[in-house]
C-alpha cells in the first residue's frame, strides 16, 4: 500500500532590526496567525510549523541547515513581512537542499488609508521585501515556488496545498528504487535513458534483476495465500469466466495472483516502489504480468511495460503527489482523426491502472497475440471523464525533459474484440496542435495520465527537478 511519511513544512518570516523589538514581535504574532489559519482552514495535506523570525545571516544559515537535517521536514516556506536584506539569505539558501516556497503575502488584504502611519509602513513591507528576496532566489537559481496573494484567499491556499504534495513527492523521489525485470524492449529508443543521471537528478535508484529471481519468489508462494487474494479479488471485482472452463479460468487468475504476491514480497524486501517488465524477457514465466501489474498499481506502485523505468518512476512520483487517486500508466494506442471526434484511445496490452476506472472492473482471460505466452488474466474497464494531465519524461542526454499537456478524458466506445481496459482523451490545445507539439518535442508514447494532478503541479515538479519542460498549452 502507498504509505507516505508524516512530513511537515517549516515556516520562517524574514525581517531585520531597523524598527526595534516591538516590530519584530508583531512579525512573529502575525506569522503565527497566518500559519494557524492555513493549518486550520487550508485543507493542507501536510502541517506547517512556524519556526522563527529570521533577521541575520547566521540565523538564516542555521535554520536552513536544520531544515536539511530533519527528515520530517519536506520543505521550507518563507515570508518577507518586512524588508529582509537578501544578502543575509545567500549562504543559507545556497545550503538548502529541500523545496522552497516564497509566500508573497501581506498581513492585511487592503490598505488602511484612514489609520496608516509610519509604524504601519515600517511593518508592512511585503510589497518591496518580496522583490528584494525574489532577486536573490532568482540569482541563486533556487528553483523555488512563488505563491502570491492573500493568505485567506482559497485559491492561494490551494496553491500551497498542491505545492506541498509536489514537494513531498520530490523528497520521496530521492528514496525511490525502481526494479527492472529484464532490460528495455529491443530496438526501442524512447524507453532508454541514463540511469546514473536519473539518480543524480531525480534521486531514483534503477536496478536490474533477472526474471528468474521473480519466478523463484513465485515458487515460494503458498496456495493458501493465493486463496486469500482470490477471495479478495472476488469481493472487489466482477469475475467473468466467459466461455472458459471454470478450472482453467481460476488457474489462470491464480497464476496472476501468485505473481502479484511474489512481486510485492520481492519489491518490499529491498524497498523498491516501482518496477518494469518486458514481454521479451519472460523465460520460465507462463503469463506476462497483467492482472498482477494492475493490482500493484492499484496499491500505489509505479509500473511501466517494455522495461520503461522512466515512466515507472514517474508514475510512482505522481501517485505520491496525488495520494494514489485516479493516476495511471498510459499509452497512446490509436486515433480518431475525424473532425469533431478528435481523440486518442489509450490503453496498454494489459497493464492499465484500475485507479481510473469509472465502473467496476471485470477479471477476464483472453489471448494477448504477443510474447508467445499463455493467455493472461487482466482487469477490463472503461476509464474516467473530465480534466486531466498527460505527462512523459524523455532523456535528451544534456538533460531530461518533461513533456505535458492538459487533456479532457472521455469514456471509450465498447470494443468487443479488444478486451483491455481503455481510456480516451483529447488534448486541450486540440489533437492536431497538441500532438504535433508533443511529437516535435520528442515526447514518448508511454505517459502518466492523472485526473488528480494539476498543470501547475507538473510545472512545479519540473522546476524542482531542474529538468527541461515542454508545457503544451
Ligand atoms: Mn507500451
Amino acid at each position: 500500500m502507498l504509505s507516505i511519511p508524516k512530513y511537515e513544512f517549516w515556516f520562517a518570516a524574514g525581517s531585520q532590526h531597523l524598527y526595534g523589538e516591538e516590530a519584530l514581535n508583531q512579525v512573529a504574532e502575525d506569522s503565527k496567525k497566518i500559519v494557524a489559519s492555513l493549518n486550520e482552514n487550508g485543507n493542507l495535506p501536510y502541517k506547517i510549523v512556524f519556526k522563527e523570525v529570521l533577521t541575520t545571516a547566521d540565523e538564516i544559515t542555521k535554520f536552513m541547515k536544520e531544515a536539511n537535517y530533519d527528515d520530517n521536514v519536506a520543505g521550507v516556506i518563507t515570508w518577507m513581512h518586512t524588508f529582509s536584506p537578501a544578502k543575509n539569505w545567500i549562504r543559507g539558501s545556497q545550503l538548502l537542499q529541500k523545496p522552497l516556497l516564497h509566500f508573497a503575502t501581506q498581513y492585511l488584504n487592503y490598505i488602511p488609508y484612514e489609520t496608516m502611519d509610519f509604524d504601519y509602513m515600517n511593518l508592512n513591507q511585503s510589497a518591496h521585501g518580496d522583490r528584494e528576496y525574489g532577486y536573490i532566489n532568482a540569482r541563486l537559481n533556487m528553483h523555488n515556488k512563488v505563491v502570491y496573494g492573500h493568505w485567506q484567499d482559497p485559491e492561494v491556499v490551494k496553491q500551497i496545498a498542491d505545492w506541498e504534495d509536489v514537494a513531498v513527492a520530490y523528497d520521496e523521489s530521492f528514496k525511490t528504487k525502481i526494479c527492472r525485470f529484464g532490460d528495455t524492449m529491443r530496438n526501442v529508443a524512447v524507453t532508454e535513458g541514463d540511469k546514473v543521471q536519473a539518480q543524480i537528478q531525480l534521486g531514483w535508484t534503477v536496478d536490474y534483476y533477472p526474471v528468474g529471481d521473480l519466478i523463484d519468489e513465485m515458487d515460494k508462494v503458498k496456495e493458501s495465500e493465493i486463496d486469500d487474494e482470490y477471495a479478495d479479488l472476488k469481493s472487489r471485482y466482477i469475475m467473468v469466466q466467459g466461455d472458459m472452463d471454470a478450472k482453467a479460468y481460476e488457474d489462470t487468475v491464480r497464476y496472476q495472483l501468485r505473481q502479484y504476491i511474489a512481486l510485492k514480497r520481492f519489491l518490499e524486501r529491498d524497498g523498491y516502489t516501482a518496477f518494469t517488465s518486458n514481454f521479451e524477457d519472460l523465460h520460465g514465466m507462463k503469463q506476462l504480468e497483467g492482472l498482477s501489474a494492475q493490482l500493484m498499481m492499484r496499491d500505489g506502485y509505479g509500473f511501466a511495460g517494455e522495461g520503461d523505468w522512466k515512466t515507472a518512476g514517474l508514475l510512482r512520483i505522481f501517485k505520491i503527489m496525488t495520494h494514489n487517486k485516479r493516476t495511471a500508466f498510459m499509452e497512446d494506442y490509436t486515433l480518431d482523426l475525424r473532425k469533431g471526434h478528435e481523440a486518442i484511445l489509450g490503453s496498454h496490452m494489459l497493464e492499465v491502472d484500475p485507479s481510473i476506472a469509472s465502473e467496476k472492473p471485470r477479471v477476464e482471460v483472453h489471448p494477448l497475440d504477443i510474447g508467445g505466452k499463455d493467455d493472461p488474466a487482466r482487469l477490463v474497464f472503461s476509464g474516467g471523464e473530465g480534466d486531466a494531465v498527460d505527462v512523459t519524461l524523455a532523456d535528451f542526454r544534456d538533460n531530461f525533459k518533461i513533456v505535458t499537456y492538459p487533456v479532457i478524458g472521455h469514456k471509450a466506445e465498447e470494443t468487443p474484440h479488444l478486451p483491455v481496459a481503455k481510456q480516451m482523451w483529447t488534448p486541450k490545445p486540440g489533437l492536431k496542435e497538441g500532438a504535433t507539439k508533443w511529437i516535435h518535442a520528442g515526447g514518448g508514447h508511454h505517459t502518466v495520465m492523472s485526473f488528480a494532478a494539476t498543470e501547475e503541479q507538473v510545472r512545479d515538479l519540473a522546476t524542482m527537478y531542474g529538468v527541461n519542460l515542454c508545457d503544451i498549452e
